[in-house]
């Protein structure tokens, strides 16, 4: 890691001054560069919070660890609320908590907006950072390179001449969308025909939480389910996911006066904690659930993409933000490796992160499914319990999918290959019909 004196200090412009933006503002600044980082919003910091986005997020290993090389780590941890497994309601109201690891292993619920806070507040405290708002890039010049923002305040447009260009511009990067053109850029963009609403479960009348705070809840339903996570302030955010058309869907639903008739019989334990819900219900967006895989993440030695830019993948993994987190922290190592020589650090990234961008979407997508049906399913839980067995057997061995993507900095391309062959051992061990004789044995 260089310090902030580097003599090989460069200028570098970051779009997008989120999660990903800031840190890796973060870390180029502490290589000694001169960094400014531009955003189309106003400063998150004297700003109302957007409702309807994902207000709270899960946080783990990898995203801590980035932050740890930043001195941020701790300060993290402050806004966390520790979660220890998942809380599944079934549609008798009864509860089963299912570990997410071994003893003390947990992930971590936080506000989207405080952290991002902490993180635009940290850029801010460096001297070689300096910020801009509401600056929308509407044009990035690839080859000189320069950017050119318009100022959403007083109007009229400027452009910027540096020597890269970080797109940290989220799902929708128009920095990624100027690569567009470039020869052999690809990208894909792909929707799931299920979308997502947000519904806040307010603090309990004496303030406290109205569920266990130390775990993610879930209600599965096979087709659709709704999940929980706590925030500080006693309340929950809760997101159901719904497909879009069909018999339960947001189609059927919206408009049609039946919503707490549907949450009464798919959610029952829930809809007393929901006095507002067709109101929110209403009110707050419908959105869609997107992947999207390009490469590479560069454009020669003078634009990269990072975070969601280059790879948004859909939340049921809780790991785009880690993901993102864990950008910055590679970044840094391969600018170490090349001396901060952008030639050779920015395709060595995209050499480097494409196999795990492309890992974790896939993942993310299969935990869907997971999620919303086979966390109720005897025979899953079955094997989850041999798995956390053989774990504790064999630590070296054996470690469960989950736990190599959330409690390691494996990557995730090894973590997916290493699940796969488990599985299979899994599979010739312990077929389908022996787990069902298991099953009767456990539970007569
Ligand atoms: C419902 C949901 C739940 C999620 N839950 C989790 C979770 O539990 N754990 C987890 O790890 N991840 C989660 N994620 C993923 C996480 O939100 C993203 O991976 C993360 O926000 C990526 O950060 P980012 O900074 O790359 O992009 P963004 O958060 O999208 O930020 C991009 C920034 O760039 C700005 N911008 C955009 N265009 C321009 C422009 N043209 N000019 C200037 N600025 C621009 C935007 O205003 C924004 O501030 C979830 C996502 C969703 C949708």
């Amino acid at each position: 890691m260089a310090s902030d004196s580097s003599s090989s200090s460069r200028h570098v412009t970051v779009v997008g001054a989120a999660l990903t933006g800031a840190t890796m503002a973060i870390y180029l600044a502490r290589r000694g560069h001169s960094v400014e980082l531009y955003e189309m919003r106003p400063d998150i910091r004297a700003a109302d919070v957007t409702e309807g986005r994902s207000i709270n997020l899960a946080l783990s290993t990898r995203g801590l660890h980035a932050l740890e090389s930043i001195g941020l780590a701790d300060a993290a941890r402050e806004l966390c609320i520790p979660m220890h497994g998942r809380m599944i309601h079934s549609p008798e109201g009864d509860l089963s908590f299912q570990p997410y690891g071994q003893e003390g292993q947990h992930i971590n619920s936080v506000s989207r907006s405080d952290l991002t806070e902490l993180l635009v507040e940290a850029a801010d405290q460096r001297p070689n950072i300096d910020l801009a708002f509401r600056r929308k890039c509407v044009d990035v010049d690839l080859d000189n390179p320069a950017v050119t923002f318009e100022d959403l305040e007083e109007g009229g447009h400027q452009t910027v001449e540096t020597d890269l260009v970080v797109g940290a511009d989220g799902a929708y990067s128009a920095v990624r969308e100027s690569l567009s053109d470039t020869e052999g850029f690809r990208e894909e963009q792909s929707y799931l025909d299920h979308g997502y609403k947000e519904l806040r479960i307010p603090p309990a009348d004496d303030g406290d939480w109205r569920f266990d705070p130390h775990a993610l809840h879930i209600w599965p339903r096979h087709d659709f389910m709704f999940i929980a996570l706590p925030n500080p302030d006693g309340s929950f955010t809760g997101t159901v996911f719904l497909p879009y058309e069909g018999e339960t869907s947001f189609e059927s639903l919206e408009g049609s006066g039946r919503v707490r008739e549907f949450f009464e019989r798919q959610f029952g334990d829930l809809i007393g904690h929901l006095p507002d819900l067709e109101e929110q219900f209403e009110d707050n967006p419908t959105s869609p659930l997107v992947t999207i895989r390009c490469e590479p993440f560069h454009y020669d030695g003078s634009v990269v993409l990072a975070g969601d830019a280059a790879h948004a993948i859909v939340p049921f993994y809780g790991q785009g933000m880690n993901a993102s987190f864990e950008d910055c922290f590679i970044f840094d190592d391969l600018l170490d490796k090349f001396d901060d020589n952008f030639d050779r650090a920015l395709p060595a990234f995209s050499q480097r992160r494409k196999p795990d961008a492309d890992a974790i979407a896939e993942l993310a997508l299969y935990n869907y499914v997971e999620m919303r049906s086979k966390v109720a399913e005897e025979n899953f839980l079955l094997r989850k319990r041999l798995e956390r067995t053989l774990q504790k057997a064999f630590p070296r061995a054996w470690q469960p999918l989950y736990s190599m993507v959330t409690f390691s900095t494996m990557p995730y391309a090894e973590a997916k290959d290493r699940a796969e062959q488990q599985e299979k051992l899994m599979d010739a061990l312990l077929p389908e019909s022996v787990l069902n004789v298991i099953g009767r044995v456990i539970n007569p």
